[in-house]
């Protein structure tokens, strides 16, 4: 197949366009490095069966030749107000990657007959208050506060992919990722993986936003792209929750990394940045991707760890 691969640039979007050529495919890459990173995609220099766009998908999208696939990852992903890639400091930005940009690349798919995969999240849940989250949860989503423009425009794309599935009748799909770790993550992107690994190999107390008691569940990266790819070949239209069901909270999860790192230092309490956004709660069912795609996840939260630190030692100039 020949596949066009918005957020190319980022960490997700690196890491399947790696999946989709080591599966024969033809790759085109599109991203305009708001919050990606070019070296992300250094190593596929030379790939005949890559390719490189520079575009911004709120603008119309042109693609010449013939498209077979079209995965929309293109939008800032962390929601941290400290990072200048976090999305409350895009948030126009982010509003257009997820309106805009799921209309243009729903529009590629169509005039190309193509597949399409939208790269929706938990936060269509908010603050959910059934745990853990099915797919068939309507979620418990604030409209209006500083995280609304992340989710509100993941909502909208959700609803815009179902219409352009119902009315045009376009082979969609669409994962719900969940808190999803590994190599390429930005080093300064504020969310908390990158946050804790960087404070904790450099020796720094790791800032716990609010008391630490708040719950997520992490995914390594080559576990959630197995599951994606699995959902694009399945022809399945419903969302599915694409996630590691094992939950932690962020108390222990720094615990955890402080360990890994042999980092002493004690960790900080600072107030809660997002204010009463901030989901206390995050677990996926993942029933529907077991039974649909066969699917589950096999790296634990420690291995994945191991595998991730490498890459911020490397990052960090610690080597
Ligand atoms: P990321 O910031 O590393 O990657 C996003 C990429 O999209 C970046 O390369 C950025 O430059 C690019 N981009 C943003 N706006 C663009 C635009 N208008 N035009 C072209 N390119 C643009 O983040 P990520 O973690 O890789 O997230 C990728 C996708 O997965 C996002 O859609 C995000 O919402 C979704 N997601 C990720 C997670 C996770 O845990 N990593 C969880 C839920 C959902
Ligand atoms: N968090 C934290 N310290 C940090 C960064 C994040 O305590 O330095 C918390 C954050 O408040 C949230 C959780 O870690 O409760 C996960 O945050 P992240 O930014 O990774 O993404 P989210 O899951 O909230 O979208």
């Amino acid at each position: 197949m020949r596949i066009l691969v918005t957020g190319a640039a980022g960490f997700l979007g690196s890491h399947l366009c790696d999946r989709l050529l080591a599966e024969g495919h033809e790759v085109i890459g599109m991203d305009n490095f708001i919050t990606g990173n070019p070296q992300n995609l250094a190593h596929l220099a030379g790939n005949e069966r890559f390719s490189f766009i520079r575009h911004d998908v709120s603008n119309f999208i042109f693609v010449p030749g013939k498209l077979d696939g079209v995965f929309h990852f293109a939008s800032p992903a962390s929601p941290n107000p400290n990072s200048p890639y976090g999305y409350v400091n895009l948030p126009i930005q982010t509003m257009k990657a997820g309106a805009l940009g799921t209309h243009n690349t729903l529009g590629v798919a169509r005039a190309h007959d193509a597949r399409f995969l939208l790269a929706s999240t938990s936060e269509i849940y908010g603050d959910p208050l059934e745990h853990p989250q099915t797919e068939s949860y309507w979620g418990h989503v604030d409209p209006n506060g500083p995280r609304s423009v992340y989710d509100e425009a993941k909502r909208f794309a959700e609803a815009l992919t179902m219409a352009y599935h119902r009315f045009h009748c376009i082979n969609t799909s669409i994962v719900r990722i969940f808190n999803t770790y590994g190599p390429r993550m930005r080093v300064d992107d504020g969310r908390v993986v990158p946050n804790f690994l960087k404070q904790a190999l450099c020796g720094e107390s790791l800032t716990i936003y609010g008391d630490g008691e708040q719950t997520r569940s992490f995914c390594y990266v080559s576990d959630l792209i197995d599951g994606i790819y699995r959902l694009f070949m399945s022809g399945e239209h419903d969302p599915v929750n694409i996630g590691n069901p094992v939950e932690t909270n962020i108390l222990e999860f720094a615990q955890m990394i402080n360990a890994l790192t042999q980092n002493a230092t004690e960790m900080t309490f600072h107030p809660q940045q997002r204010g009463e956004g901030d989901p206390q709660r995050r677990r996926p069912d993942i029933t529907r991707a077991q039974s649909i795609l066969g699917w589950e996840p096999h790296v634990s939260l420690e291995e994945g760890l191991q595998k991730t630190i490498p890459y911020f030692i490397t990052q960090l100039g610690l080597a």
